[in-house]
């Protein structure tokens, strides 16, 4: 009768021992550390393995071995293991999704078109909030305060006709009229940078930062400055310029 290992193997010519019912075979695992080379890429004891102590060999093992009958009810012991555990996983899944699920209904309850209103919003911020909400189906309370803030920020704006507009062209020299809003320097590699969140005579938010302070918070300054991007930061469109050139404080 051919004999077989757990793995499907059959044994050969291996001696087979008899327990009782149990039969196993003797083996001795060539070792995986070094490959059964005995010595690798080491560095201490010349390179001798430290797995195997340099014979290339593991210490020898009894092995449980099958007939065909048997390793064939194993392996659909196994599978219907397997496929237990399969399903288990795929229900408790759904169970979370569920979950998740119902919480968002809860959450766009109370907060009516607040998600819709994220996702229609582009920048990393409004991506991040979004992302977490479809994992978790709601959001903390200082995020929904943040994002109300928001909100009402963008309406009051739009209601205005003061919605923050690009200005110029990017790659050109336009002179600006600013009014600083913000300003705040911190040490880089580069030495000191100031940052200065300003708005245009139009209302358009206008970003320098730069080696240069242009002016205080509160102030307004008259600049060339090179548009070198248009951006957008939490839905806001702002103009970041760089090399501004001071004509008038
Ligand atoms: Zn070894």
């Amino acid at each position: 009768m051919e004999l077989f290992f757990r793995s499907g193997s059959p044994i050969g010519t291996a001696r087979v021992h008899v327990d009782g019912a149990r039969r196993f075979v003797t083996v001795q695992p060539s070792c995986g550390k070094c490959g059964g080379m005995g010595v690798g890429p080491w560095r201490q004891d010349g390179g001798r393995c430290y797995q195997c102590g340099g014979c290339g060999v593991l210490p020898a093992r009894n092995e449980k071995v099958y007939d065909a009958e048997a390793l064939a009810k194993l392996r659909a012991t196994q599978a219907k293991r397997d496929a237990t555990k399969a399903a288990k996983q795929a229900a408790a899944e759904a169970a979370a999704q569920a979950k998740v699920d119902a919480a968002a209904e809860q959450f766009n309850a109370a907060n009516p078109g607040l998600i819709d209103w994220v996702r229609a919003k582009r920048g990393g911020f409004f991506e991040s909030i979004a992302e977490q909400f479809a994992k978790r189906g709601t959001l903390s309370d200082a995020q929904v305060t943040a994002l109300v803030r928001i909100r009402e920020q963008d309406a009051a704006r739009a209601a205005q006709g003061t919605e923050s507009q690009h200005v110029g062209v990017v790659g050109d020299r336009h002179r600006l009229v600013l009014r600083v809003r913000l300003v705040r320097s911190f040490e880089s590699m580069y030495g000191l940078i100031w940052l200065h969140v300003c708005e245009d005579e139009g209302g358009n938010v206008v970003v320098y930062k730069g080696s240069k302070e242009l002016a205080a918070r509160g102030e307004t300054v008259t600049v060339d400055a090179t548009v070198a991007e248009h951006g957008e930061r939490e839905g806001v469109r702002q103009t970041i310029v760089k090399r501004p050139k001071i004509v008038a404080a």
